[in-house]
């Protein structure tokens, strides 16, 4: 096809992403002197941050005591033991920090009477270690993701960031297992461009549209993950996906947890309030993954509401119209566009919905990447980082807490700053790239450019969405997931046959949906083989042939490559059975009881 001329770009450091977790890293490194580029697939305040509705967790203790120690507690009891507690005690301890950091730069969190940032109660966040439910989650209204995002974008413009918006990243540029920089179309005009950084940062979100219902935008395609397996390098955790109990049913568009935490209740056709037998001291503020479970017993078991019986209640009507119009005013109005209920009236019919993906790219607490390499399971990828959701840093194990990922972004994406003002020097030399680096990137953009098979990309999707809706849902069986991996094995044998039809370089969206799809795929694929091979349950992974959590042989957390044929092999890293200092102790494993 067409012969491509580079425009190439040199920085010390580049961001892949500005959602939340990007846009505060480019922060981060501007602010340490060093050269720094945020390319970005959509407009910054476009990213999936924007629709964070419900907060962000702290112990500023600002609704009565709270400690971090305690919320270092419920983070690792959430993460049902696999997340690393080193990680995870790095994240607490900075959060009020990364809060009030927040706060000043201009968040407009709402405040308590006395002028203090308001926190409200979010499910699996108790004081004094499990006693009971604690106010820790700071809140600007229900639309938190969108004041942070705004803030953040005009905090980096004031620190000189250069922005590249509307660029669709391709791939890395690896040499001798190092990362120099990556390739990029810019959409509107079609121009490809090369950049080349001592530090390449990836950003780019969470993968949740490899599922036919989620609450994530239609962006969130996962792509740095699919360049992270091409460029060699191994997925963590991946059979770890988070189903919010509160999706519109239908839609699939969310209602916080904000909403429970607020004193909303989910109920039965029966009119019961089942979570009081399911999770009797924390009920409705039970952790996701136990909620979402208790809620499908319930549809199972013929308890469902609605003509199908298929979805459950959540009630608001009970509270001061007055709270919700300060409080939760953004999901007042989905709940009447997406389910034409007014909520100081009806319940909202809601239904488990996928919105986190709790794998991703293995990360150490400075966000460096880690791969396995011979007897070393944390072994440094040198030139690249990641944070945000695309990262596994692990925090969040085998399940996060509801207002840990806001936070986890501003903590890491911070951290990683931190990281490159301490290892780079700014403007330092960097040696040429490698003479052909990035023609192989073209070879897979010319591929799907003049794809003329007979498949379109939407069908392949869809039957990728549904395959992993049915066969890797909220509980598991060998049975569904074999089936899941033979299905997803027809899906990655399809992609030969992909069509497209605009074979233009300008806004050509079927293109574009074609190089996401290919990104989705391998981390379908990825999710769907390590449920299989994970013989326990533990979070938010339930199987029903293997129904209890078995520390002994499963305390570690996967890890998973997969090859262009969709071929997939699974490893193992140690989970990080310490913290990070003598401040506190390991938390040992306890037994499920809720
Ligand atoms: C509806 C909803 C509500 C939520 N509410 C909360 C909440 O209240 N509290 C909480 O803690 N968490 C919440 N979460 C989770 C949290 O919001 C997300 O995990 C988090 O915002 C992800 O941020 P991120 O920075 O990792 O990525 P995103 O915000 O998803 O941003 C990804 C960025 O990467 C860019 N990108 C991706 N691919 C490419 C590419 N190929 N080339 C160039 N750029 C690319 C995009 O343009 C975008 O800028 C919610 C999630 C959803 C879906």
């Amino acid at each position: 096809m067409t012969a491509y001329t580079w425009n190439d770009h040199t920085y010390d450091v580049v961001v892949i992403g500005a959602g939340g977790s990007g846009l505060r890293a480019a922060l981060g490194c501007a602010q340490a002197g060093l050269k720094t580029a945020c390319v970005t697939k959509v407009f910054p305040t476009r990213s999936h941050t924007v629709a964070a509705q419900g907060g962000i967790s702290a112990s500023l203790g600002n609704m009565g005591q709270d400690d971090w120690r305690w919320h270092m507690y419920d983070t690792v009891k959430g993460a049902d033991w696999l997340g690393d507690q080193d990680a995870i005690e790095y994240m607490v301890r900075a959060a009020p920090a990364a809060v009030y950091e927040l706060e000043h730069w201009g968040v407009p969190f709402s405040r308590t009477e006395e002028g203090k940032i308001y926190q409200r109660a979010f499910g699996g966040m108790t004081k004094n270690y499990g006693e009971a439910s604690i106010q820790r989650t700071c809140a600007a209204a229900d639309r938190t993701g969108h004041a942070m995002l705004h803030t953040l974008y005009g905090q980096s413009l004031k620190n000189a960031v250069d922005f590249f918006i509307e660029y669709f990243a391709l791939d890395l540029i690896m040499e001798d297992g190092a990362c120099r920089g990556f390739t990029a179309i810019k959409l509107d005009d079609g121009t490809m461009h090369r950049f080349r950084a001592q530090r390449v940062i990836l950003a780019t979100g969470g993968y949740g549209r490899a599922y036919f219902s989620a609450t994530s935008a239609h962006t969130c395609t996962g792509d740095g993950g699919g360049m992270a397996l091409r460029a060699g390098l191994p997925l963590q955790d991946m059979e770890f996906v988070q189903f919010h109990p509160t999706g519109i049913y239908g839609s699939g568009c969310l209602i916080t947890e904000g909403a429970r935490g607020e004193g909303g209740y989910l109920t039965n056709s029966k009119g019961e309030r089942f979570m009081e037998r399911y999770a009797p001291t924390v009920k409705d503020l039970a952790s996701r993954d136990v909620v979402s479970r208790a809620m499908t017993m319930e549809i199972r078991e013929g308890r469902g509401v609605g003509a199908e019986t298929d979805h459950i209640h959540l009630h608001l009507d009970h509270l001061d119209p007055k709270i919700l119009h300060a409080r939760l005013p953004g999901i007042s109005e989905s709940a009447k566009i997406f389910a034409g209920v007014d909520v100081t009236k009806q319940p909202i019919p809601v239904l488990p919905t996928v919105h986190y993906n709790m794998g991703g790219i293995p990360t150490n607490y400075h966000g460096e990447v880690l791969t396995k390499r011979g007897d070393d399971p944390d072994a440094i990828v040198p030139g690249l980082m990641a944070v945000g959701e695309a990262a596994c840093v692990s925090v969040h194990g085998a399940n996060r807490l509801g207002s840990n990922s806001l936070i986890d972004l501003v903590v890491f994406g911070r951290a990683a700053g931190l990281r490159c003002g301490e290892k780079l020097e700014a403007n330092a030399n960097q040696k040429d790239l490698p003479k052909n680096a990035g023609d192989d990137h073209l070879a897979r953009f010319d591929k799907f450019r003049s794809a003329k098979g007979g498949t379109p990309t939407a069908k392949l999707r869809a039957q990728m969405q549904k395959a992993m809706q049915e066969d890797c849902a909220v509980f598991r069986t060998g049975e569904t997931l074999e089936s899941g991996v033979r299905r997803m094995a027809e899906v990655v044998g399809g992609v030969s046959d992909i069509s497209i039809q605009d074979r233009g370089l300008i806004w050509n969206t079927d293109l574009i949906e074609t190089l996401e799809f290919d990104n989705l795929v391998v981390q379908a694929v990825a999710t769907v083989n390590s449920a299989l091979n994970r013989k326990e349950s533990r979070g938010a992974h339930a199987r029903e042939d293997y129904s209890d959590r078995d520390d002994v042989n499963w305390m570690k957390h996967t890890l998973a490559w997969v090859d262009d044929k969709g071929g997939v092999k699974i490893d193992y890293r140690p989970v990080h059975a310490y913290t990070m200092s003598s401040d506190v102790e390991y938390i040992k494993p306890k037994p499920r009881v809720y």
